[in-house]
């Protein structure tokens, strides 16, 4: 008696074409080519994110200082990274610098507030690894949401803080960032286009949003 075996197929999830990609990309990476020509590559297919812990840009100290992991403004949710969303931290008290907001997070960690960055004139805190989500754009977990995909960056408007220069810095910030993650120009976003909050509100009350863009291209 003859057993029927049955032929087994074979499938790919990739075509041809997409694995000579990949494939060329690891080549690359034997010649330094690393994270400007293999990374987009890898990225694309295996949406791998490779958080980065900067400790300076453009000459700007970042300090780490990230919430303790389990704390309720750390949730922990990994993602990929499509935006950087700008925001101003709203708190003009003199001392209100990165620093005290990061001693902020850090003793409140039962609120749903956090973000990635605060940014003074002086330096930055880093708050949060940039592969998890942060609560700053008021939109939940909502797909292709601020929250969901979005580095937030707070822009300290410190009464004995110099404005110009917290911007500045966060232009270098956002530069370096748009760099580290393969975003573009368009992938700067306000805190206001994913809710009605007012947010980056100086910026946007003195029509300083599209200086604050002209920075950014300059680090870029
Ligand atoms: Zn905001």
């Amino acid at each position: 008696m003859k057993r029927k075996v049955k032929k087994k197929r074979l499938r790919f999830r990739f075509s041809l074409a997409q694995v000579l990609e990949v494939a060329l990309a690891l080549f690359l990476m034997g010649y330094g080519l690393y994270h400007w020509v293999a990374l987009p590559i890898i990225d694309k297919y295996f949406s791998t994110v490779i958080a980065i812990e900067p400790s300076n840009v453009y000459g700007v100290e970042v300090i780490t200082d990230f919430i303790k992991e389990g704390s309720h403004n750390r949730p922990g949710i990994k993602r990929n990274i499509k935006y950087i969303v700008i925001h101003e931290t709203g708190n003009p008290k003199a001392g209100s610098t990165a620093e005290n907001h990061s001693t902020y997070l850090k003793k409140n960690s039962k609120v749903t507030n956090s973000w990635h960055y605060t940014v003074d004139d002086t330096e930055i805190y880093h708050h949060l690894p940039d592969d998890e989500v942060g609560w700053h754009a008021s939109d939940g977990l909502k797909k292709n949401g601020g929250n969901l995909n979005g580095i937030g960056i707070e822009i300290c408007v410190n009464s004995d803080g110099d404005f110009d220069t917290a911007v500045e810095n966060a232009a270098k910030l956002t530069a370096y960032l748009l760099h580290a993650y393969h975003l573009d120009m368009n992938d700067i976003k306000q805190h206001g286009d994913f809710t009605s909050k007012n947010c980056p509100q100086t910026l946007r009350d003195t029509g300083k949003w599209e200086d604050f863009i002209e920075l950014v291209k300059i680090y870029y």
